[in-house]
């Protein structure tokens, strides 16, 4: 015989309540032959106990019981088991109609009469455990169904076109969070919609009237978290007393919706900053090249935005208050464009798309760009100075699609860097060049011939001695007609036409011929030459450099070839190289302008160097700025450990002079010490040099 189980796994636990001792040997000789597990109890609260201790699978029980009877018995086992159904049969006297009502009242799943009948009790027995483990998976499934729905926030809806009333599945409200239950018909619907989504419910409403019965519709309804997102799904109803009605599923899809809303934002924005990116410019310039070229007027400007300092505030002031010179930038740019857009496209870069109705209006909007630029950014109470440069494409002057323009303002911004320069225009260096610089060219091509430049050279002072230890050799060009122009304005066009190797080679003899004057004077001096990128370049060099010492016989350690920070990475080995072969000849390197390229201190330690010079820009705002302070101290704290030379440059007051000194700088150059003067003034400075805000000449 099978073994009646509960499960397949393990055979079925069968209680038998009953006082008589007779009913009870009998049900455990017969049945447990069967192979169920018999447990016994001799009266209801007895049964009741072991009910909840052993959980048996069915229970048999009397009826007439002494302390409980077996419905009280009956009813607390109800309750005991009120998720689980256990079926339990009662042994009721035949004929006792009153006794079987009462045993169904208790909650009883059957009953059997006594004599027992043995045959049929196993049956019923068999069919009660069936019973029960259907009624437990139907319940099973329901909860599943309800939590997956409770999940889902979603229920069930009907609607029926030929009375207009809607009906929704029970506990409509929190399976779809959201109060629908108050629906009744389209109208009531329609109202609980925000506005611009009721006519087109309504109209689908009216068509799945009077066509096929579905529905597939999203809508919004307001709330007090915002808009709530709900689609309702319906298809004609099939059975029965469902024909001709619509019965479908309703979801809250806010948060499915919210959801898909952060990824589509988070794949065009920056996620610090919140403006674009490049993605997002990108399209936004194809937006805008359609329409200007659908009205056929206008212009349109990308400028891409390089911040020059900013890795080093990272690096010196940690990486919030970095993130947070971003986001405050972001913001200025923002507001800066207002009407164009802006994004960010880089760590530290970003671009902005500018629309014109002319090139005029368009240079306005970009000067006005690159002065907000300028105004600091407060951050921890005090005024950081961002610098950038600009690099600028335009349309339709340099091209007419998206990529292309950004691709030539990021070109033109290379440029600018290169060049020193603040902004750039696309093509500006390209090809022919603008006619004011070919004007500048031609001029400078005579200036050599005609003995038009000289040098001047500003002092440097060292701040333990107090004394002028070394002087930087600056070109000036005596022009014809405008008189002294800035090296500032044309060795960046000496640079573009070469002019640069013969100038330079220029520079270096006069500035060894004043080298030996000073030396045959008595005064020990060193002399900074500057280097720029197209002379470092020239296989020559180091052949000019050597001869012009040797020639006039210059100590080599007066010798200090200044190199910019840019130049000396554009090629780190050829530099390194170089820069070795000068140094074991005795002469000084140093690094010019340092701190506003894109080296790492560590890395530019690998470089053979004696000097480095501080940028005026981290002078000017040394006493306001924090950032800047930091920035000078994180510089000196390692060349001190290395030995090396800093020179701040662009001193100009006694306050700024005694916080780089307090920073550990060693020497400062600037108009406090001396402006670039002619040899002779130079050399009378140094003579009668008194150390500014001392009382007394040195000794
Ligand atoms: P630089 O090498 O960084 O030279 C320092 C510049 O800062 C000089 O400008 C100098 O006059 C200016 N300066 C010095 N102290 C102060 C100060 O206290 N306040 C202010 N506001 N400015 C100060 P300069 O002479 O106009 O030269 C500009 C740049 O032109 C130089 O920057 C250098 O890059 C380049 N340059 C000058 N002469 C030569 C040269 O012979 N060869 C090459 N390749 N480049 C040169
Ligand atoms: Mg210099
Ligand atoms: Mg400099």
């Amino acid at each position: 015989m099978t073994a009646p189980s509960q499960s397949t796994a393990s055979p079925a636990t069968l209680l038998i309540v009953d006082d008589q001792q007779s009913t009870r040997s009998l049900v455990k000789g017969l049945l447990g032959k069967e192979g169920y597990t018999i447990l016994q109890a001799a009266h209801g609260a007895e049964g009741v106990a072991l009910f909840e201790s052993a959980r048996p699978d069915v229970v048999l029980m009397d009826v007439m019981m002494p302390i409980m009877d077996g419905f009280e018995a009956c009813r607390r086992i109800r309750t005991l088991d009120r998720n689980e159904g256990t079926p339990v049969i009662m042994l009721t006297g035949a004929d006792d109609l009153e006794a079987v009502r009462e045993a169904f009242d208790a909650g009883a799943t059957d009953f059997v009469t006594k004599p027992i009948n043995w045959p049929l009790l196993s049956q019923r027995i068999r069919y009660a455990l069936r019973g029960g483990q259907l009624m437990r998976e139907v319940r099973l499934n329901r909860v599943r169904q309800a939590s997956a729905q409770r999940i889902a926030l979603l229920a069930f809806w009907g609607w029926d076109p030929r009375t207009d009333e809607f009906e929704w599945s029970e506990g409509v409200d929190e399976q779809t969070a959201c109060p629908i239950q108050q629906i009744t018909n389209v109208d009531s619907l329609i109202d609980a919609l925000v506005a611009d989504d009721r006519e087109r419910a309504r109209r689908a409403f009216q068509i799945a009237a009077t066509g096929d019965l579905r529905i597939d519709l999203e809508v919004r309804m307001p709330s007090a978290q915002g808009e709530r997102v709900v689609r309702l799904i319906g298809e004609p109803g099939t059975e029965g007393r469902d024909l001709g009605k619509v019965f479908g599923a309703i979801q809250n899809l806010t948060d499915t919706r919210r959801t898909e809303a952060l990824v589509d934002y988070l794949a065009l924005h920056d996620e610090l900053t919140g403006l674009g990116n490049r993605r997002l410019l990108t399209q936004a310039i194809v937006r805008s090249l359609e329409q200007l070229r659908g009205t056929g007027s206008g212009v349109l400007r990308v400028a891409w935005i390089d911040l020059t300092r900013f890795h080093r505030l990272n690096d010196a002031l940690g990486q919030t208050v970095g993130d947070t010179l971003l986001v405050q930038l972001g913001q200025r740019l923002k507001s800066l464009v207002a009407g164009g857009l802006a994004a960010r496209v880089g760590g530290d870069e970003f671009a902005v798309l500018l629309q014109a109705e002319d090139p005029d209006q368009a240079t306005y909007h970009l000067e006005q760009l690159a002065e907000g630029l300028d105004q600091p950014i407060r951050i921890l109470a005090e005024e950081v100075f961002l610098t950038s440069t600009i690099g600028v494409a335009r349309y339709p002057e340099d091209a007419a699609d998206a990529e292309r323009l950004l691709a030539l303002a990021q070109e033109a911004q290379r440029q600018a860097r290169g060049l020193g320069r603040r902004m750039v225009h696309c093509g500006e260096f390209a090809g022919q060049a603008h006619r004011p610089a070919l004007e500048l060219e031609t001029s400078l091509r005579h200036a050599l011939d005609r003995d038009e430049f000289h040098l001047v050279f500003q002092p440097q002072m060292d701040l333990r001695s107090g004394r002028i230890v070394g002087v930087e050799s600056l070109l000036r060009w005596n022009h014809p007609e405008r008189g002294l122009i800035s090296p500032v304005e044309f060795i960046p066009v000496l640079e573009e036409s070469d002019l640069i190797v013969a100038v330079g080679e220029w520079v270096i003899q006069e500035a060894c011929r004043q080298a030996r004057r000073w030396e045959d004077a008595g005064l020990s001096l060193r002399v900074g030459i500057n280097l720029s990128a197209r002379q470092f370049h020239d296989p020559q060099l180091y052949m000019k450099v050597v001869s012009a010492v040797r020639e006039q016989q210059v100590t080599p350690r007066n010798v200090e070839l200044e190199i910019t920070e840019s130049l000396a990475m554009q090629d780190p080995t050829r530099a390194i190289e170089l820069l070795s072969q000068f140094r074991d000849l005795g002469y000084k390197i140093a690094i010019d302008d340092f701190g506003i390229g894109y080296s790492s201190l560590e890395y530019l330690l690998r470089f053979p160097l004696d000097t480095i010079k501080i940028d005026r820009a981290f002078v000017m705002n040394i006493i306001e700025s924090r950032a800047d302070r930091a920035i000078v101290r994180a510089i000196t704290a390692i060349a001190q450990t290395l030995g090396i030379t800093t020179i701040a440059e662009g001193i100009e007051t006694l306050r700024q002079c005694d916080f780089v000194e307090a920073l550990g700088v060693t020497e400062i150059q600037g108009y406090l010490i001396g402006k670039p003067l002619l040899p002779d003034e130079l050399e009378k400075l140094v003579k009668g040099f008194l150390r500014p805000g001392s009382r007394t000449p040195d000794p």
